[in-house]
């Protein structure tokens, strides 16, 4: 396990400053989450802690090791989409394991953590089906499956759950609690909805045209937001 750290981060694409210099601690095991209006930098943020952006200033640190330079690949961490982008021709199964096969991991390892994380989301059952025969929820947990098998020392959701309706949404926010509670695993959450944000989080980090806007535990924010823009986001009462 790792926490992640952010020194002084700044991502400019062209002219165009994104991120304005975010100072943050997410610590080993902890459930951060991102919320702030569209635009404001929550997807560039977590990219970058990804390796999917550069850094243009500042530092990122994963367990205590600086990963500016560090591949993606190797970070330790493991990003959750939006958009499940599982591949059409394959199985479920092979879904699961197809990043470990392509990595060249051990046939019985791989087959063991497509065993641990079928049963964690319990799509045991749907292992041999393919995405197109599943719902809108099933593809989803396919999607978190895909991480899990990564076995990653931090996970990175970008709005997992916005394209599920409302029910669903509810029925998966349980699920990714209880990931969180049996693995353990830091995460880092990005989210507009605010009971996602309220109910998953040991803190929420606000964020305002690419700058921390205020930190907290959820029912200290709710109580005691610095502005009216945070309380607008919590949802409290001013
Ligand atoms: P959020 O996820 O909070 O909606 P983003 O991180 O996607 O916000 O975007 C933050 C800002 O950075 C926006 O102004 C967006 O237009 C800009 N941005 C994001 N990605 C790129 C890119 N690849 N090139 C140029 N601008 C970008
Ligand atoms: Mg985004």
């Amino acid at each position: 396990m790792a926490g992640v750290t952010l020194r002084g981060v700044r991502k400019a694409f062209g002219p165009l400053q994104t991120i304005h210099g975010v100072d943050l601690d997410v610590g080993d095991g902890e459930f951060v989450v991102f919320v702030g209006p569209s635009g404001c930098g929550k997807s560039t943020l977590l990219r970058m802690i990804a390796g999917l952006e550069d850094v243009t200033a500042g530092e990122i640190a994963i367990g205590g090791r600086v990963v500016n330079d560090v591949e993606p690949a190797d970070r330790g961490t493991a990003m959750v989409f939006q958009s499940y982008a599982l591949y059409p021709h394959m199985t479920v199964g092979q879904n699961l394991s197809f990043g470990l096969r392509m990595n060249g991991n051990p046939t019985a390892d791989t087959e063991r953590r497509v065993a641990e994380a079928a049963r964690i989301l319990q799509i045991g059952p749907l292992l041999d089906r393919r995405p197109k025969a599943l719902s809108g929820g099933q593809r989803q947990r396919v999607a978190i499956g895909r991480a899990i098998v990564r076995e990653p020392e931090v996970f990175l959701f970008d709005e997992p759950l916005s394209n599920l309706d409302a029910e669903l949404r509810v029925q998966m926010r349980v699920e990714i609690a209880r990931l969180h509670g049996e693995l353990g695993t830091t995460m880092v959450y990005v989210t507009h909805d605010q009971t996602e944000a309220m109910t998953l989080a040991d803190r929420i980090v606000v964020l305002r045209a690419g700058r921390v806007e205020q930190v907290g535990r959820p029912l200290d924010l709710y109580d005691d937001p610095v502005n009216q823009f945070v309380a607008g986001f919590i949802g409290s009462p001013r």
